[in-house]
């Protein structure tokens, strides 16, 4: 209920304004440090912890919610006492980051709005609920460079998940699986240097479903995997997201925090189905690389007018320095969809690193 003083004047004019508490919260609301939820960085937080000083987003205060030991939520719009207001102008989200988050490594991953649900829950109970961040003491087990367990699998025929055993190693430079408890060949050898992971819940029908990527033989793999424990799960992410930054600190020595951390995971702009078209040489290993206009790269409706599209008719033409890319969409929408995802990454500049990358595709074949 939305709390008010409510002033008529001798003319008529009808004025609602907050009563003190209240626009005491708003000065407080107003301060930089709290323009964004303190979770996932969404913009105009409207609830508030009254125990943890934070203001959130409304999607987080759900989560918050899960956790009513820890965190007791209230809307901005509610009645305030003038005792919680002080709490949170004492507080509020800069202090609790201060707090909460003196700890986060580097490379872990620090959800937004639009990340999964429970990966925005892991971070909130990670943060508030298990501390993990407060103390230097504290050695969490995504850190320590090796790490076993058993996943739930996707297999590959008959998409029944089968318990199998991982290996995550540093010093191997790979994340390794096997299929029979006593195996001593790994079914898969995927190599850190290669590897990528991101949370995919609806396509692979798990709150945890983790999609992990990797290369062999120049093409791309993908398994799926789960753990029944959300915190195992991301503690798995976390540690992949370890390994990769140690990698890279080697690969890019003198390379920034700033310019390694998004290189460790990348989360799916785009995903579904385009056809591939035109000549027969086609890119067997499965990738695209996809820099920026500034280095000659483009991408446009239509395919050339000797090349017609197999089934689909709404093509689509990526234009690389080495070659043309051509592929099909079923709709009008899916190719308008396509084009501005492509158009996206080609309006970013390419970093450092990226060129490495891009060199990596044109020598192979
Ligand atoms: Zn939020």
């Amino acid at each position: 209920m939305k709390s008010a003083n409510v002033l008529v004047s001798t003319s008529g004019t009808l004025t609602m304004e907050p009563e003190g508490n209240n626009r005491l919260l708003q000065d407080v609301l107003a301060r930089p440090d709290n323009e964004t939820c303190a979770d996932c960085g969404n913009p105009e937080p409207d609830w508030a912890s009254l125990t943890l000083g934070v203001f959130v987003c409304q999607a987080c205060s759900l989560l918050h919610r899960g956790i009513p030991h820890i965190s007791r939520v209230k809307s901005i719009q509610g009645a305030w006492e003038a005792s919680d207001v002080e709490l949170l102008a004492d507080l509020g989200n800069n202090v609790a980051k201060a707090k909460y988050e003196q700890n986060v490594p580097a490379f872990y991953y620090r959800p937004t709005h639009t990340d999964c649900k429970m990966l925005r829950e892991q971070w909130i109970r990670a943060k508030y609920e298990r501390n993990e961040f407060e103390f230097i003491e504290k050695q969490e087990p995504y850190t320590a460079g090796y790490r076993e367990g058993f996943l739930w699998k996707r297999g590959r025929d008959n998409g029944q998940f089968l318990s199998r055993r991982f290996i995550l190693s540093e010093r191997e430079g790979a994340l390794k699986y096997f299929n029979k408890q006593d195996a001593r060949d790994p079914k898969a050898v995927m190599k850190i240097e290669t590897l990528n992971a991101t949370f995919q819940p609806a396509k692979i029908g798990n709150p945890c479903g983790l999609q992990i990527t990797y290369l062999k033989d120049n093409s791309t793999r993908n398994i799926f995997v789960y753990h029944s424990d959300p915190k195992e799960m991301v503690d798995w992410f976390n540690a992949i997201r370890a390994a990769r930054f140690h990698y890279l600190q080697v690969a890019f020595p003198g390379a920034s925090n700033e310019e390694l951390v998004p290189k460790l995971t990348r989360n799916f702009m785009k995903e579904g189905f385009m056809e591939k078209t035109g000549p027969k040489d086609a890119y067997a290993r499965g990738e695209v690389f996809i820099g920026s206009k500034e280095n000659s790269y483009t991408v446009q409706p239509g395919l050339p007018s000797t090349i017609q599209g197999y089934h689909w008719n709404h093509g689509i033409t990526i234009v690389t320095p080495d070659r043309k890319f051509l592929f099909a969409c079923e709709t009008e929408a899916e190719q308008r969809d396509w084009i501005a995802a492509f158009q996206r990454v080609m309006n970013r500049p390419m970093r450092p690193q990226e060129y490495a990358v891009e060199a990596h595709f044109k020598h192979k074949p």
